[in-house]
């Protein structure tokens, strides 16, 4: 349960190469350690870049399946199963909040990789529930943002918010070598998101087409940028953002991690 008042924090992570998913390293360390510094959460409510669709919607089935949505990859990732249960309650409030935008409630989606490659490491029992919430690829940067400030209640009842997504992200210009030197326009970008966030300076992150070629390069499609809008719009203007992980995979991969609101003010 939730101690106090407190708002839950929220959580933009950089979910990278899929295969994080199996191992233990100082990315899903730091993962591990913040489901393990915050109070349990009633419910969480993950935005991932891999659910970029047409309209919003949000998962609303009883028991979400986990979404192998990729190819290429070892057995041992099509064998992984998250089965947190759903949240259909809250995929009912969640429509209600965001009303009168229409919200679809859907019963075909489930856990998609964006989700369970990372949560397997914030919470491995999967004992929390999980809905997760699609983003509408028709719409601008500002409508995601807005619509994690009218999710921003959520936080005060116990649920986690959570976008997965990376600040960075050209496959196209990657190198499958966790340990390439990454691009200078990677480090420029990164440094640059990650400068705003501390200073909580939100509308150059929410017009970071503005930056031009090094936003360009970082952010050649939006899907694994915006869903880290949810969680800065989730954000009160009291609250401090702090850096969980700082670090540029395979030389166009960012796995810049981001809490927002107090951790470890009431872990247990
Ligand atoms: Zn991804």
């Amino acid at each position: 349960m939730n101690a106090g008042n407190a708002p839950m924090p929220a959580l933009f992570v950089g979910h990278g190469n899929p295969l994080n998913a199996l191992v233990h390293n100082g990315y899903t360390e730091a993962w591990r350690q913040f489901g393990q510094r915050i109070p349990r959460p009633n419910a969480i409510l993950v935005v991932s870049a891999h659910w970029y669709t047409r309209g919003t919607a949000v998962t609303a089935m009883a028991q979400p399946p986990t979404l192998h949505d990729f190819g290429g990859f070892p057995q041992a990732l099509f064998d992984i199963q998250y089965p947190a249960p759903g949240a259909p309650a809250l995929a009912g409030q969640i429509r209600d909040l965001l009303a009168p935008l229409e919200v679809r409630l859907d019963r075909n989606w489930g856990l998609d990789h964006g989700a369970w490659s990372v949560l397997v490491h914030i919470f491995p029992d999967a004992d929390v529930p999980v809905v997760q919430l699609a983003l509408d690829a028709t719409q601008p940067a500002r409508f995601h943002y807005e619509l994690g400030q009218r999710l921003r209640p959520l936080r005060d009842q116990g649920v986690l918010i959570l976008g997965s997504g990376n600040v960075v992200h050209n496959l196209h210009r990657a190198h499958w070598d966790e340990h390439a030197l990454p691009y200078d326009w990677a480090v420029d970008f990164n440094q640059q998101v990650r400068d705003l966030l501390l200073r909580g300076e939100h509308e150059p992150l929410i017009g970071y087409e503005q930056f031009g070629a090094a936003a360009d390069l970082s952010v050649p499609t939006p899907e694994h940028y915006l869903p880290l809008l949810y969680v800065i719009g989730a954000q009160s203007a009291d609250e401090r953002a702090s850096i969980l992980v700082d670090d540029i995979a395979m030389g166009s991969i960012s796995m810049l991690s981001v809490v927002i609101g107090a951790i470890d003010a009431a872990s247990g």
